[in-house]
């Protein structure tokens, strides 16, 4: 029986461990990796005492920090329930079944799929939605980036320096990230954009050749390599089946990390806090280490 099992080795599953592991916790942390999507982020430019580094190397700092401490870590596994029975919860994953007294669920979120013809047999073959991870495989090529926020303006910006052409594909009439990126987007003239645009396949044989766009509800094709997908993110909350979320799937909390099941907490990108960023997150998950330290106190330990 462990005192906390933290899911989620991102920047809130990471924080969240270092604290519990600095308040003597008896601590597992289970993820399917370590640094999450900080480790796919491009260039961070808000995370204070660096202004700037990249996400790789922040996640690998974070994961350094966690790995200075005696911390047990199941990687490349995957939580697929977590339920509370009297005083203890029963977390299932792919590979076995562990005990806690608390947990945190800090499982953050994963990229939203097209849902066209051509998306699945494409994936990896040309098609991907991860920029930081695959940018490099298309040099000098024609790439589309699909999206509009922040994401997709990220994966622009890391693509012009590396792809022959790059092509936005928006589906709405303007970009909704921010200034400071649409502004590097324009300014680039490296960038065609396709606004009020829906795409509606992913062409290719064995690669992807190109992608096809209803625009103005005129359909058209595009010739390219890579098409990378960047329409946003959903929450990894599915698992979570008796803990309380909003119509966004983000599990509900207060002010201290707690969900609607007393001993189970929950913190980062999973979470309906308003803002989603690294350095929120890892305050997050500091947060939500302190909580459960709090409530193992007032639980487990007899008054003296
Ligand atoms: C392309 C991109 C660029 C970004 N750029 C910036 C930026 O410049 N600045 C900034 O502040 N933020 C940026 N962000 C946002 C930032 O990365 C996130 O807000 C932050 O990583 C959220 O941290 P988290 O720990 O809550 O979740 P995540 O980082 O999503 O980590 C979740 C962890 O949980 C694991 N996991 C998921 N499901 C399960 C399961 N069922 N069982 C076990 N483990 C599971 C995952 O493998 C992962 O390790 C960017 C995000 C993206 C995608």
């Amino acid at each position: 029986m462990h005192d906390l099992i933290i899911i989620g080795a991102g920047p809130a599953g990471i924080t969240a461990a270092v604290y519990a592991a600095r308040k003597n916790m008896n601590l597992l942390v289970i993820s399917k990796d370590v640094g999450g999507q900080a480790a796919i982020s491009g260039d961070v430019e808000n995370y204070t005492g660096y202004q700037f580094i990249t996400g790789p190397e922040l996640a690998l700092k974070f994961e350094e920090h966690m790995r200075g401490f005696d911390i047990a870590l199941k990687e490349n596994e995957e939580a697929v329930a977590v339920e509370k029975t009297g005083d203890k919860v029963t977390v299932k994953t792919n590979k076995a079944v562990y005990e806690a007294k608390s947990v945190i669920i800090a499982s953050g979120k994963r990229s939203r799929e097209l849902n066209v013809p051509g998306e699945k047999e494409f994936r990896n073959r040309g098609l991907t939605y991860c920029a930081t991870c695959d940018a490099p495989l298309f040099k000098g090529k024609e790439v589309a980036v699909i999206g509009g926020g922040n994401s997709a303006l990220d994966a622009g910006l890391q693509l012009i320096k590396i792809a022959s052409r790059v092509y936005m594909i928006n589906i709405g009439p303007d970009f909704t990230g921010d200034a400071v990126m649409r502004k590097k987007v324009g300014e680039s003239g490296m960038v065609t954009v396709f606004s009020d645009s829906k795409i509606t396949a992913i062409l290719g044989d064995k690669m992807v050749t190109g992608i096809r766009i209803n625009r103005q509800s005129k359909e058209q094709e595009l010739a390219v390599q890579g098409v990378f997908v960047e329409i946003g993110l959903i929450p990894n909350s599915e698992f979570a089946e008796d803990i309380e979320k909003n119509r966004y799937k983000e599990i509900k909390i207060n002010s201290s990390n707690e969900t609607n099941i007393p001993g189970i907490f929950a913190a980062g990108d999973v979470t309906d806090i308003p803002e989603k960023q690294i350095i929120i997150a890892a305050g997050e998950g500091a947060k939500a280490a302190l909580s459960a330290f709090g409530y193992m106190a007032r639980t487990s330990w007899p008054a003296k």
